[in-house]
């Protein structure tokens, strides 16, 4: 087989992940990165003396009794040497005298909240064993969702029954409606002021999960260290990386793609196509819409039921050892109202980035806000991007809205923050093709069913996909697996091919004839 070249498109983790399952199948592999680094999405990159880290907030697969523990090993983004950070608490919210945790000491988090908000014990307490519960989920790591056969597919429920219980007492709920149920104002904000609004409540509470359950880490390096030791594990496996180098065209004959056609007017033979570029690229110039999956489309075409989230980006550097005041981590904070897109904000969640030494030690601790942005807002700021003037006073003057807020909530920090960078939705589709300059996948609407497409495309028979958007709700987790499956594909692909030549029933093009 080591004749047969395989080629990917995208050097983000789906690409990456599935070069080196391809490698592993004894396969040639070339991967095409259109930036000068690879990584995609999951990317840091320094500014003025300090680091930011877009990407991990979380790595879900952590724990060694998860299956995806296993895939993350496969990869080389964990090893023995690599130090794994447990953050103590998932989220927090400040809000005037009272604060509440998110901790991962389950336990230790509903005592505080219990103590809080005695009014609402039975509803915190159905929450809180909810989330327990949810400590079942699992990202299918053997086949996808889209190719189990009904028996798989029930094993694979069976694996989670307890979320079963969850389903039933939250399906129907967004964030909001879950926000809804308690009585106290400061648990309500708390459960609404992370994720949308519009949200299923499940997504909460097993994003919850994953800290309670330990299966939720930070690898040591953060994003950039994760992505530098997956990509040398597909170089010592003997791939090859090409960046600055943007596909344009995949060239079919039939039911086969024969080659794929870059920018620079250049041209590669291939054997297999793997497409891990973000589908909107894919299905926007790669390859002809015809042959997109049956759910992926679905998940396009269906806007009210399948929907997008993005965020505004404002990074500082935090002068000074001294304290300052905020929580490692994630704190959201109540302040006084200001606009981001096309949508006023009533709250700041601020980031402190001062768990890795090495990315940030004392004296290089980052602040990131992450203010959430929807399609609304994508286009609001696709339309100022053309006008570069605009776009950036815009840009500056949020920087200082909430400069003014932080220092506001903490005073400690007055004067002691530079700002490092702000980066819009826009920015994501500039730099990744990102659809809507999304950073994760399509998350159902309430009354919305999860989809997964399949790997395989329709009507071509040596091209797959890898990509986060194959599954609702992505992440790296999706993206990891999706190149795992695409590797699967290529091979079953491979073998049903020689199967055809065997049997001399191969309908593939005219140069096997
Ligand atoms: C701010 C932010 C925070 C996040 N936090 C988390 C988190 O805490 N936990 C988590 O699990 N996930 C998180 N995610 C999501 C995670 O980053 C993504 O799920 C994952 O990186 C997607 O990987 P991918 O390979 O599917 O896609 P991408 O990363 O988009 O990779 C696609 C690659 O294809 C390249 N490409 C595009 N077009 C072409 C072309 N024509 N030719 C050649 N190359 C091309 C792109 O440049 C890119 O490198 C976060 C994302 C963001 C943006």
């Amino acid at each position: 087989m080591k004749h047969k070249k395989t080629v990917i498109i995208g050097g983000g983790i789906a690409g990456l992940s599935a070069g080196i399952y391809c490698l592993k199948n004894g396969y040639d592999v070339v991967l095409y990165e259109k930036n000068a680094a690879v990584g995609g999405e999951c990317t840091g990159w320094d500014r003025r003396g300090y680091h930011i880290d877009n990407c991990i907030h979380w790595l879900t697969g952590c724990n060694p009794a998860d299956d995806l523990y296993k895939i993350w090993r496969e990869v080389g983004a964990i090893d023995d040497d690599v130090a794994l950070y447990r953050e103590p608490c998932f989220y927090t919210l400040e809000s005037g005298d009272q604060t509440l945790h998110f901790w991962s000491d389950i336990e230790k988090a509903r005592r505080e909240f219990l103590a809080a908000a005695p009014e609402d014990e039975a509803e915190l307490n159905r929450f809180f064993d909810s989330v327990k519960m949810a400590e079942a989920v699992r990202v299918p790591c053997e086949k996808s969702l889209a190719d189990m056969n009904f028996i798989e597919y029930m094993r694979f429920g069976m694996r989670m029954a307890e979320m079963g219980k969850v389903i039933r007492e939250y399906g129907n709920d967004t964030v909001a409606d879950l926000a809804d149920r308690f009585r106290n104002g400061c648990v309500r904000e708390m459960m609404r002021s992370y994720f949308n609004e519009s949200y299923k409540a499940t997504a909460l509470i097993s994003s919850y999960a994953f800290y309670t359950g330990g299966t939720a880490g930070i690898p040591a390096g953060g994003s950039v260290g994760m992505v530098s030791r997956i990509a040398d594990r597909f170089r010592k496996l003997g791939g090859k990386i090409c960046t600055n180098t943007c596909a344009v065209k995949i060239n079919t004959y039939k039911n086969r793609a024969k080659s794929v056609s870059f920018a620079d007017g250049s041209q590669v033979e291939c054997d297999f196509v793997i497409c891990a570029a973000d589908p909107a690229v894919t299905f926007g110039g790669l390859l002809d819409q015809r042959y997109m999956d049956r759910n992926l489309r679905k998940m396009y075409e269906a806007k009210s039921g399948y929907r997008v989230s993005s965020t505004f980006h404002v990074s500082f550097g935090v002068v000074g050892e001294e304290d300052c005041g905020i929580e490692s981590g994630s704190t959201v904070c109540p302040c006084k109202s200001y606009t981001v897109g096309t949508h006023k904000f009533e709250s700041v969640a601020v980031r402190m980035y001062d768990y890795d030494k090495t990315l940030f030690p004392r004296d290089r601790r980052v602040i990131q806000c992450n203010i959430l942005q929807d399609v609304a807002d994508y286009e609001y700021w696709r339309a100022l991007y053309d006008d570069k003037k605009r776009y950036r006073a815009e840009k500056q003057r949020i920087a200082e809205t909430i400069t003014a807020r932080i220092t506001g909530l903490f005073p400690e920090l007055a004067n002691r923050l530079i700002l490092l960078d702000t980066y819009s939705p826009v920015t994501f589709t500039e730099w990744c093709g990102a659809y809507k300059g999304a950073y994760m996948s399509f998350y159902e609407q309430k009354g919305y069913k999860s989809l997964t497409a399949k790997n395989s495309v329709r009507g071509l028979k040596n091209v797959v996909l890898a990509s986060q958007w194959l599954t609702t709700n992505g992440g790296l987790p999706i993206a990891v697996t999706s190149g795992k499956f695409a590797a699967a594909c290529i091979r079953a692909a491979d073998k049903g091919h020689i199967m055809e030549k065997k049997t001399g029933l191969c309908k593939g093009d005219g140069n096997e004839r």
